[in-house]
């Protein structure tokens, strides 16, 4: 749920301004009481401040959806508002969804738009922008139609075929700015003789096919399953009471595979418990991960409030554990933010991109602890866990785009990067580290520091001060509060500043050869002394070697000249057909040594002379594996790191 400032400017009749904890707090008041008392508590202050300018009651916006066309992508969807001013009534399709940072123009797939009025006489509608609809003359009530087209189901996106209706809500369902602040009332209609039933964080009513949402925000971030699903369900004890987390899974694999996953997402589940303490307070106590493990999925992992989507092409016995993956990722959300929340994404804005300066953190982190709780789960082990090191490390060490930005920068560049449609080359392969990447490198980073620098301080410690300070009270957070925290757990605001200055609002890496000493893990170069042109990638085209990538800065390829879409003619005097050939002229020198190359580029053929460089790649082992000695102070930090917190 995320309150959207921008949507109040635009939406005249609502000058009432709750605040995100207050509309938080409803949300938990919820949970425990049941769905008036918000209600009330909202209408109150509406009624006692904007009385002149509202309608007389906040009706209900009441959403239906139906799949007569399910086998061609279709759904039809009537949305009902009543009790509007008098005025004609703006109605858009949303741009972004939560989570997501880039624009998506979710109004590209709806057509067949009509509307009518509380008596059913038509009524005019015109299109201001790409994404509204404007509907005129009506007499208070507009009952608008349209149909839906929908095939990706991921995390942003609907998917609608003879199997389900997978529904990410703001590519599906159209709203009117006017009515944002208003309760909603849905109801799904399965195909008839379909076993579908629906699975969602919406609050369930007496009848099993309709749900409610206290307002547009809570139903935006509430994805929704509609197919005949397989469902298992397990408690969590939450201080005195008892939590429920479902997994509602359409698949393609066995009972049994899904039971044995089911297993593996109880240790993670636990673990990721563990770090805080307690699971997040979901409404109406209970948490639902929604998974499509379907050859006709698209792969993703979509946090929201008290839900998320899982979805993969790959099925349970294909990738159970790269599936695992993402369930522990978007678990760790739940708490960090979905309710440790950064400032700037709060409230999310359903009309642009959302920018942050703290992905680095808030995807980051949870990209840390994602891999780390499926170890402490004990469903990797130690060798495993180092090895998925390699690729973080290596990123971080070596890739030229931290030399561009910094990680709170390159967190910003999340609306051009987060699954964003561009037609135009850019040159991300130089400038850009996914903050993902970055993000669970520092923190990687932060945890070692401080288990080898402060007595019995770790990041768990980090994440639960960051949880009662920001998360149990809702009160979002800036980078400044990221620092004072640090500074508040370790007692030492200098060290915090001063891991800020370098690492986060600076450039440089941690020195993870040291750090990971301590733990008994190995940084070393991979292959000392081999040499390498740079990493490009190649495709051979009519007997040609073309390069298919840009190269990457201060590397031989780079230096000499040689960009994407130039055809390499000679190396070392060698004519050259294919990578192979390539490679093999590159091993039979060292470090060091100059070759002659001649490339084809913009219409002209260019000499040049390139120095070989060593290879960068690092590679992760344990000591005992390199054979090296593991000290028995080595195994206590090991254990005290990647030992089970749960058991
Ligand atoms: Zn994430």
């Amino acid at each position: 749920m995320r309150t959207d400032g921008s949507l109040r400017r635009r939406c005249a009749a609502v000058t009432f301004r709750p605040p995100a904890q207050h509309r938080r707090a409803d949300s938990r008041v919820r949970s425990r009481k049941g769905a008036r008392v918000p209600m009330i508590a909202i209408s109150v202050v509406l009624s006692s401040l904007t009385i002149a300018a509202m309608p007389q009651r906040a009706d209900s916006v009441a959403y239906d959806i139906r799949f007569p066309n399910a086998a061609h992508h279709e759904a039809e969807i009537t949305v009902r508002w009543s009790g509007l001013p008098d005025r004609p009534i703006e109605t858009r399709m949303s741009r972004s969804s939560p989570g997501r940072y880039a624009l998506h123009e979710f109004a590209r797939n709806v057509y067949a738009v009509s509307a009518v009025d509380g008596r059913g006489r038509p009524l005019e509608i015109t299109r201001p922008d790409p994404h509204s609809w404007l509907v005129h003359g009506h007499d208070g009530t507009v009952r608008l139609t349209y149909t839906l087209y929908a095939d990706r189901a991921d995390g942003t996106y609907t998917g609608i075929d003879r199997t389900h209706g997978h529904l990410n809500m703001p590519a599906t369902f159209m709203w009117a700015p006017v009515a944002a602040e208003r309760p909603i009332r849905i109801t799904f209609h399965p195909p008839a003789g379909s076993e579908w039933r629906i699975a969602t964080q919406l609050a369930p009513t007496a009848s099993p096919t309709t749900f409610t949402a206290p307002h547009l925000q809570y139903f935006m971030d509430s994805p929704t399953e509609v197919s005949n699903f397989a469902e298992r369900r397990w408690t969590v004890p939450s201080g005195n009471r008892q939590d429920t987390v479902r997994i509602a899974m359409h698949h393609v694999g066995t009972d049994a595979e899904f039971d044995a996953y089911v297993e593996m997402a109880k240790k993670v589940v636990a673990e990721q418990i563990a770090v805080y303490g307690n699971p997040a307070p979901y409404d109406h106590g209970l948490y639902t991960f929604l998974a499509d493990y379907l050859p006709w999925a698209s792969g993703d992992g979509m946090e929201h409030r008290n839900s998320t989507i899982l979805a993969s092409t790959a099925s349970l016995a294909e990738n159970a554990l790269g599936l695992l993956g993402t369930l522990s990722h978007e678990f760790f959300h739940s708490w960090n933010v979905e309710r440790i929340r950064p400032r700037n994404l709060e409230p999310f804005d359903f009309s642009r991109e959302n920018m942050s300066d703290v992905l680095w953190f808030a995807e980051g982190f949870t990209s840390y602890y994602d891999d780390l709780t499926i170890r402490r789960g004990g469903i990797s082990d130690d060798t495993q866990y180092a090895q998925g090191l390699t690729g973080t490390i290596n990123t971080v060490l070596n890739a030229p785009g931290r030399a561009f930005f910094t990680a709170a920068e390159m967190s910003m560049q999340a609306p051009f990067v987060d699954a964003a449609v561009a037609n135009d080359p850019n040159n991300r392969t130089n400038t850009f580290i996914s903050y993902y990447t970055w993000g669970a490198g520092i923190g990687l980073g932060l945890d070692l520091t401080l288990r080898s620098r402060f007595p019995n301080v770790t990041l768990d410690d980090f994440m639960r001060a960051m949880w009662v300070k920001h998360g149990v009270t809702e009160r979002p957070y800036t980078i400044e509060d990221l620092r004072l925290v640090l500074g508040e757990v370790t007692g030492d605001q200098a060290f915090a500043d001063d891991f800020f200055a370098r690492y986060i609002q600076g450039h440089e890496a941690v020195d993870y050869e040291a750090l990971l000493g301590h733990a008994g893990i190995l940084v070393r170069k991979a292959a000392p002394d081999r040499a390498t042109l740079g990493q490009a990638f190649f495709q051979v085209r009519d007997n040609r070697l073309i390069v298919t990538s840009a190269t990457l800065i201060d590397t031989p390829l780079y230096d000499a000249g040689v960009d994407r879409g130039d055809q390499i003619i000679t190396l070392d005097g060698e004519p050259i057909a294919s990578a192979e050939q390539l490679n093999r002229i590159v091993q039979r020198h060292k470090p060091g040594d100059t070759l002659p190359i001649q490339f084809y580029s913009r219409g002209e053929t260019r000499n040049a002379t390139l120095t070989l460089v060593e290879d960068p790649a690092v590679e992760i082992l344990l000591y005992e594996t390199a054979g090296e000695t593991l000290t028995p102070k080595m195994q206590t930090f090991r254990r005290s790191w990647l030992e089970s917190k749960a058991r």
